[in-house]
This record gives structure tokens, sequence and C-alpha cells, in this order.
């Protein structure tokens, strides 16, 4: 056997973990990366990637829907399901494939199989072959989150789904319940009742998407129920009966219980980390509601033991995951690391339209202490949103009045995913509203929207 010490295992291939791989090996260090499943992990096969391939499926399916608005004729089209579900998992495939050549390229060594903690620096690894000991100066794990089951609502896999069920779907569904308006739940959302789905959404909280700021929620979804949606906020659905081809749902809003029929509920209530069966107690690793708590340097307490992406916490996102890769990986060869900064991490929904933000909501800024100005640009006085036929959306500005740094960007609309990027750049580099203002935008872009927004801040708004 070849010699099974390292400078650093990493427990987990998802986004996290892979490149905390990536990085450690590029940095010279010895690594080895254990994943008992699929290079890649929930990102590349079950979450972001095949969620993105999907919704584009249903993105183009609407243009042709509205073809005749460009001029052209889409005549006798239509959709089939198994073909948008085969390249949705074709896209996945590709991009997993891609990781198990970037390890080879960058001498990572790949161990499929489950991993645990077996001691400071030792891990043992259940593979087909049989158990492998390793042992390393410092260990990664980075063995993310799965979906939250709560109980009575548990996935079925036939007329109750979780995200993997909706990502691999038994039917099309007609009448649809999304149980949950984060990001995954309205994305799933947004692609069913996109093609066709009757589609009722349930959110318990007092708005959809409620992390965004409360005018974005609003926007979105005053156009998801121009979409068709049924959107009950403040409501919680209490019990799912069950049968072979429906599912009877007890949907408690105001006091009052409503008894609705669906052929398909997803549940979208959250995630739970993968914390069990790891060896973390035993090593005095702390957990908080399934979460390892870590330091901003990833750090568990324990030495050269380090926790990073979804079982470190929220914010539940790739890009935290890979910065957070990023950074142990530095500070294990000895670099100088840089921790995250949590107001600099963009969360992106991909439904129609699509919603983006970074920073702090303008009640949170509030709630802070802050004193703001806040500008707000619609997309409708945007000469490209109106080419590209996308004339429904709005960017808002927050920023804190007495510095003009900018405190947070939120936006809905077309391409917005894209586009937040401008002020994350912007929030990493501590800007404010007069270098903002200083910048030429591009023309004609949507990203010119970015500026007016600025400029309405201050009262100086060109377009509207
Ligand atoms: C439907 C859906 C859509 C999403 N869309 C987005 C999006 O658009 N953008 C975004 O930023 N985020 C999105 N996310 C969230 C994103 O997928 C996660 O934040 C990200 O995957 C976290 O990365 P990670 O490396 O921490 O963990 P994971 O990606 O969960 O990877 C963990 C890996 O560890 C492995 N593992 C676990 N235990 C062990 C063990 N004992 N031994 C060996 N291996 C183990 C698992 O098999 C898995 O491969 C989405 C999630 C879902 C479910």
């Amino acid at each position: 056997m070849a010699d099974q010490t390292f400078d650093m295992i990493v427990i987990g291939a998802g986004p996290g973990g892979y490149v905390a791989a990536i990085r450690g090996a590029q940095l010279g260090l010895k690594v080895a990366c254990v994943e008992r499943e699929h290079l890649g992990g929930i990102c590349l096969n079950w979450g972001c990637i095949p969620t993105k391939a999907l919704l584009r499926s249903a993105e183009v399916f609407h243009l042709m829907e509205r073809a005749k608005d460009f001029g052209l004729s889409a005549e006798k089209f239509g959709y089939d399901l198994d073909a948008v579900v085969k390249r949705s998992r074709g896209v996945a495939k590709q991009l997993t494939n891609g990781i198990g050549h970037l390890f080879k390229k960058n001498k990572v060594t790949t161990i499929m199989g489950e991993a645990k903690l077996a001691g400071k620096g030792k891990v043992t690894v259940k593979t087909e072959k049989g158990t492998e000991e390793l042992s390393a100066k410092a260990i990664v794990v980075a063995t993310g989150a799965r979906a939250r089951e709560l109980p009575g609502l548990e996935g079925d896999g036939k007329r109750v789904w979780t995200y993997k069920t909706a990502l691999v779907p038994p039917h099309m569904p007609k009448k649809l319940l999304v149980i949950g308006s984060g990001a995954i739940g309205i994305e799933f959302a947004s692609f069913y009742n996109t093609l066709g789905a009757e589609t009722t959404v349930v959110e318990v909280l007092d708005r959809v998407l409620p992390v965004e700021d409360a005018e974005i929620s609003a926007f979105a979804k005053k156009q998801f129920t121009k979409q068709g949606m049924r959107i009950l906020e403040k409501s919680m659905v209490k019990q799912l009966d069950r049968s072979d081809d429906k599912v009877v749902a007890h949907i408690e809003t105001g006091g009052k219980v409503e008894k609705v029929e669906f052929d398909t509920v997803i549940s979208a209530v959250g995630i739970v980390g993968n914390v069990e069966n790891l060896g973390l107690e035993e090593l005095g690793v702390k957990i908080d509601r399934t979460h390892v708590v870590t330091d901003e340097y990833c750090r568990t307490g324990v030495d050269g033991l380090y926790a990073i992406g979804d079982i470190a916490g929220a914010p539940w996102l790739a890009h935290k995951a890979s910065h957070e890769g990023v950074m142990v990986a530095e500070l294990i060869a000895g670099k100088n690391a840089h921790p995250i900064k949590p107001g600099s991490i963009a969360g992106c929904t991909y439904c129609q339209p699509q919603v983006a933000s970074v920073g702090l909501t303008e009640a949170k800024a509030k709630e802070e202490g802050y004193e703001v100005k806040v500008g707000r640009f619609p997309f409708i006085g945007n000469g490209k949103a109106i080419a590209l036929g996308e004339p429904e959306g709005m960017i808002k500005t927050i920023f804190d009045a007495k510095t003009g740094e900018l405190l947070g960007a939120h936006m809905v609309g077309a391409e917005v995913t894209e586009l937040i990027q401008g002020y994350v750049v912007g929030k990493t580099l501590e800007t404010t509203e007069a270098e903002l203002m200083e910048t030429v935008f591009p023309h004609p872009t949507l990203s010119e929207m970015m500026h007016e927004s600025v400029l309405d801040a201050y009262g100086r708004v060109i377009h509207m």
C-alpha cells in the first residue's frame, strides 16, 4: 500500500473540500481527499449546477412562449421532461468528471470511501476493499449538508419530494405544493410553474425569499403571482395525508386550516449538517444545531482540525465553501490567510425573475443604527432591458449616509445574478458612493442600472 501519511486530508469533495484540496496541492502540500459518493458534492451533483441546467430549459421555454414579442414565430413547441432532466444530469456529469481531472493534474490523492476521524491527525476510511488508515498534520472536514426533513413532511420519492427527487422527477406535477420559499424552494417553484404545473408556495415567515430586502421580496412576489403561482405567506403546512395518486395538505393561515389537494409536494424547509458518525464529539468538537462551531479561520478548537462549507454553518452557499477551502489550505501551508468577510458574500436565486443581493438589507442597516441613503432604479428605465424584452425589475442600493460606504445592494430582474459581482467587488474594496459614481459603465448594458441606482441615492439619477 502507498504511504498513507499526508500534510492535509480533506473529508468531502464538494466545492469546499475539492477546492481546499487543489489549493493545498498548488502550495506544495501532499493532499488526500476522501469522498464517499461523488466528486463535486451536492453542488455539482444535486444542487447549484443541475438546478441551473433545469432552469435554463424553463427559461428557453418561456422565451419560446413569448416568441411573438420578438417578431418570431414558434409554433407547436413543447417539452420532453425526460430530455430536460437528461440534459441536467449530463451537465452535472461533465462537471464532476472535471473534478477528477483537476485532482489528477494537481496530484491530489483521491480515496473513495466513508471517512471517520480516529483521533488527532488520524482518519480511517471504509472503502470497497476494506479499511484504510491515513494520517496528516491537518484535517479539513467538508462533509456538507442534506435536506432537513420535518416530521410528517418527509420525502417519500413518490408524491412528496426533497430536492434530490425534484431534480430527477418520477412525473411532471400537475398541481404542485412547494413548502418553503428560500432559494431552493423558489427555484423549483419557478421551474415547474414555467413548465405548466399549477403551483402553490407556502412560507411560514411573513414574505417569500425572507432573507432578501423586503422591497425585493414584494417585487418578486408580484411577478410570481402574475405568472400564476399562489403564494401563501405566514402560513404553515401542518399535515400531509398521502395516498397513491395525491396528497392532501392541511395549510394553516391566520388560525384557519385549509385542506388542499395536490399531486406533488416539494419540501424545501432548509438543510442540516452532515455531522454524524464522523468522530467529532469524541475529539471534543463543539456542535451547535447540526453545525460545527468554528472561528473565523474555520478552526474547530482541536489542534489541526478545520471545518468548512455547509457543515460549518450559514450561509449555505458553494462560493462561501470554496472561499473557506482556499483560506484553510493557505493557513495550513503557512501563508497569510484572509478570513472571509460575511457581508461580502452574495446570495443568488435563479428563479424568474432572478434575485441577487449582497450586504445589509435596508431594515437590517437601520436596525444596526445606520442612517441610510437609499437609491432605486427600475429596469423600465434602461435601454438594454427594454431591448432584451425584460422591463420588469429593480436595483436598490443602500449607503451609510455619514461615510458613503456601500452597505448593501439588492436586485431583482433579468441576469441580476451575473450583475451582483460588481457590487461584491465594491464591497470587498470598501467602496463609497463617490467611487461608484466616478465609475464609467458600458452602454448599453444592464449594468448601467447599477450606476443609476447609486446616482438615485444621491439625487443625481439621469434616466428617471
Ligand atoms: C437544490 C440545491 C440548489 C443549490 N443551488 C445553489 C446555488 O445556486 N448556489 C450556491 O452557492 N449554492 C447552492 N446550493 C448550496 C450548495 O450546494 C452548498 O452550499 C455546497 O454544496 C456546500 O459545499 P460543501 O463542500 O460544504 O458540501 P457538499 O457539496 O455537500 O459536499 C460534501 C461532500 O462530502 C461527502 N461526505 C459526507 N460525509 C462524508 C464522509 N464521512 N466521508 C467521505 N465523504 C463524505 C458527501 O458525499 C459530499 O460529496 C444549492 C443546494 C441545493 C440542495
